[in-house]
């Protein structure tokens, strides 16, 4: 099969290809995951190859139940538990004490693992007909915007994988949100695709520790993880630089009145930041494939919800 052959609704043919040992792109409504056989130790060193990511940054592990969940877990606790079912499945990432089941290689070595219930359908599916769960980061090269759609998968890595089990385009949009409970407290390492406010509904107040590169806790939080070309962020009317043919905008909601309108790009018309979230990666590689676009000049959303999310994503956009 080649290119976009690969993609397919075929949960039995992708299930049979990750038994022996394959790599399969699968749908999430984050983003789109490279996914290898989170027992496997030579399925998991494929997916990093495949990705050229470092082997200090940890992967999600995916799975269809609780009670799987606890089956590679050496401990659930409570405080945590109560977000899972709160959120799962869904956009929601809990990091766990992991067991001997989970090969050192998924967890780059930490003793915990993270772990999350996606909500696409056709994923679930899949992960109910495999006696393993799956190892998953996005499915795209290191270092570049993460997938949301199947075809964005095959563009970037249609040669080094086997299958890509379709089941829509990625409706949240953002990666996950990853939490911790340590020492009596909620620490929410990533900010992603379930808000802030609707854990802290959940939990009440959480630590937010997400932006260091340095951080051990999270590896994967490299300042140039989304970084497409040269990406300027700015607080809405404040680009002042001068405006030229090579130079493209990021809007929020409102296209610019004195620039060209086919140099600019609007995340949600209707101000809807779970719009702009959906839109975001998607509109940055429309930017990025420009070829007479050398500068983006993005715009902050508002700092709520899942502006924050989105925000962060751009801080690092913008980061080389
Ligand atoms: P990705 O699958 O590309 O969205 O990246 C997964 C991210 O999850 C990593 O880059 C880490 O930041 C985070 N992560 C994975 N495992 C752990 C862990 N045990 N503790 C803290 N963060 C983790
Ligand atoms: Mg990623």
């Amino acid at each position: 099969m080649k290119g976009i052959d690969k993609i397919g609704t075929d949960v039995a043919f992708a299930a049979q290809l990750l038994e022996e040992d394959g790599i399969v792109a699968i749908a999430t409504e984050t983003v789109y995951g490279l996914a290898a056989n989170a027992y496997s130790e030579s399925s998991v060193m494929k997916v990093f190859e495949a990705k050229q990511r470092p082997s200090f940054d940890p992967l999600i592990v995916h799975t269809h139940s609780i009670e799987q969940v606890e089956s590679f877990t050496s401990e659930f606790p409570a405080e945590l538990k109560k977000l899972a079912n709160a959120f799962w499945p869904g956009p929601l990432t809990l990091i766990l004490p992991k067991n001997n089941k989970i090969p050192n290689i998924v967890t780059s070595g930490l003793k915990t693992v993270a772990v999350r219930i996606p909500r696409k359908t056709r994923t679930l599916e899949l992960l109910k007909k495999l006696p393993f769960p799956l190892a998953a980061p996005s499915a795209n090269p290191f270092g570049y915007i993460s997938p949301t759609t199947a075809q964005h998968v095959i563009k970037q890595l249609g040669d080094k994988i086997d299958y890509v089990l379709e089941d829509g385009d990625a409706e949240v949009g953002l990666e996950s949100t990853i939490v911790g409970y340590e020492d009596g407290q909620y620490i929410v390492y990533r900010a992603g695709g379930i808000s802030i406010e609707e854990i802290e509904a959940i939990v009440g107040p959480v630590l937010l520790k997400n932006h260091s590169s340095s951080n051990p806790k999270a590896p994967g939080m490299l300042a140039s993880h989304y970084a497409p070309k040269d990406v300027r962020v700015v607080h809405a009317e404040e680009f002042d630089g001068e405006d030229d043919e090579s130079i493209y905008y990021l809007r929020f909601d409102k296209k610019l009145k004195n620039i060209p309108g086919h140099r600019q790009v609007i995340l949600s018309k209707s101000s809807d930041l779970t719009v702009a979230a959906r839109n975001l990666f998607a509109s940055l590689r429309q930017l990025d494939e420009i070829p007479s676009c050398k500068t983006i000049v993005i715009e902050y959303v508002p700092n709520k919800g899942l502006g924050k999310a989105i925000n962060d994503r751009l801080k690092r956009a913008s980061a080389h």
